[in-house]
């Protein structure tokens, strides 16, 4: 029997808002435990949760760039189960009426293709505090830092066919929230989490087989491992002639398996009710329209828009726009330079990136280093055949170690290219006079001596010389020889 994988994604995302969602209390990643906390959001009873105004803003920004019809009237709810991180007993959530219904995402696939993937709806919620299991004891730690963090909960219809289709969704969510800065979007700190819905059925076959969804994937790749390995676990129970049980599983990393958590008849009952703390929220059409216009261009348009504009690659388009700050650096970059386009997608992919990443710095951080008018200084010295490419490289890892600019490094140093005929035509005798051994060599038939030439010149003038002009000079000289 040929299967076909039916998947569903539901995506948390963190807001990144200042404070937490009905309190003031602060939403900084990485505080001593229990730091950040207020009788609100440790669910103290008499205690009365405000809405945070950031936090919907940032929900219809969200909303909107998912093509969501966003609700002018959404309330919240409240998600009842008991849960030590959860000391309130319920989750604030919103249950029949969420803030962004419908919509869709388009990505693009590696083999080219676009992927449209339904957008079921998007709620907003409360995070809740985290547990720590240490080593050795029979008792757990909680902190409640994250409880009461904003979330939007991303939930998506069952469109995807595999996991390559639901790790590209994942990428492409993922820089849509960060371009729009609602979100910091990092799986490693818990800002975007994902649980993934998986089923399989006969290949033609209109109706959804049963679903599992999986928990516990803390990176895309694990995300991508965890739905290979349960479709192939419900193929082989299908061959079996087992059933699938509807039931939630927990992705073990370290195993690359699931492991059953608890079954649909186990699972909680809710008991969703009206949040009687919290007025409902309206939101009317002229709010959304201004919040419209404060979306940025989105990464795929931006992507498409400099191939388009300028004429790169798609991979480098998709390497530039895959950080906003990158594409950015980029687009400045070219605007102070004259040259192809192409040649400083490759400039910034290759040696700026190298040092973004030795650094351990953002491209945002890297501009501080190196401004882009800067690099774009730099290319137009190579352009202009003032300095070769080579030297150039030279230059720019002075230009981030010293934060000089390039024509000063270049005087200062004396790294100007010769390309004067003369004065490299007596390096080129110079260096043929001192290898008669290499020349006879040369007109026997060993033609690649051409480049132990061109390097012997390169020494003489500590790479300084314009190869092109070297080249056509020893050419010149040894066609001499020859005849
Ligand atoms: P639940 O009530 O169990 O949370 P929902 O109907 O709300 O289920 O769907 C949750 C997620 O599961 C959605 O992303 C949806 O697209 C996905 N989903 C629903 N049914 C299936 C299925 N048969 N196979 C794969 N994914 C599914
Ligand atoms: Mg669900
Ligand atoms: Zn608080």
């Amino acid at each position: 029997m040929d299967y076909e994988a039916v998947i569903g994604l539901e995506v948390h995302v963190q807001l990144n808002t200042k404070t937490k969602a009905f309190c003031g209390c602060s939403t900084e990643f990485g505080a001593p435990p229990n730091t950040q906390v207020c009788p609100v959001c440790m669910g103290q009873p008499g205690v009365l949760p405000a809405m945070n105004e950031k936090a919907l803003h940032k929900s219809i920004q969200a909303g909107l760039t998912l093509n969501s019809e966003i609700a002018g009237y959404s309330k919240f709810d409240r998600k009842n189960y008991f849960y030590p991180d959860l000391p309130k007993g319920y989750q604030i959530s919103q249950f029949d009426y969420p803030i962004a219904k419908g919509g869709f995402l388009e990505f693009d696939l590696p083999d080219g293709s676009v992927k449209k993937v339904g957008i079921t709806r998007a709620h907003m919620e409360e995070d809740a505090g985290k547990l720590i299991h240490a080593e050795g004891t029979s008792y757990s730690y909680v902190d409640l830092n994250r409880s009461g963090v904003p979330l939007l909960e991303i939930v998506s219809e069952p469109d995807m066919r595999g996991s390559e289709e639901a790790f590209y969704y994942l990428k492409e969510l993922r820089n849509i929230m960060k371009y729009t800065g609602v979100s910091d979007v990092n799986m490693e700190e818990g800002s975007l989490r994902c649980d993934a819905n998986v089923s399989i059925r006969p290949k033609g076959q209109k109706e959804l087989g049963t679903k599992v969804e999986i928990k516990n994937m803390n990176s895309f790749n694990g995300v991508r491992k965890a739905i290979d390995y349960e479709i192939e676990r419900q193929i082989s129970a299908l061959g079996n002639g087992e059933k699938i049980r509807q039931e939630t599983r927990l992705f073990d990393s370290a195993q690359n398996k699931t492991f059953s958590m608890r079954s649909k008849e186990e699972a909680n009952d809710y008991r969703y009710f009206p949040e009687p703390d919290l007025p409902p929220v309206v939101v009317d059409k002229e709010t959304v329209e201004k919040i419209k216009l404060t979306l940025p261009e989105l990464p795929r348009a931006k992507k498409i828009r400099f191939m388009r504009e300028y004429g790169i690659p798609l991979q480098d388009a998709e390497a530039l726009t895959d950080d906003k700050d990158l594409a950015d650096y980029f687009e400045e970059t070219k605007r102070n330079y004259n040259g192809e386009a192409k040649k400083a997608a490759n400039w910034i992919l290759s040696e700026a990136n190298a040092y973004i990443n030795v650094k351990k710095v953002s491209a945002l951080d890297f501009r501080k280093i190196v401004t882009p008018s800067s690099t774009g200084e730099l290319l137009n010295f190579i352009e202009e055949g003032t300095i070769s490419g080579k030297i150039a490289k030279d230059v720019f890892a002075e230009m981030v170690e010293s934060k000089k600019n390039a024509k000063e490094i270049i005087e200062k140093k004396g790294l100007k290219q010769i390309s004067d005929t003369g004065e490299l035509e007596t390096l080129v005798n110079q260096v043929l006079t001192n290898n008669p051994g290499e020349i006879e060599k040369y007109k026997a038939g060993k033609l690649n001596l051409m480049g132990f030439f061109v390097g012997e010149v390169m020494k003489l003038t500590k790479g300084q010389a314009n190869p092109k002009v070297v080249n056509e000079l020893l050419r010149k000289k040894l066609e001499q020889e020859i005849l």
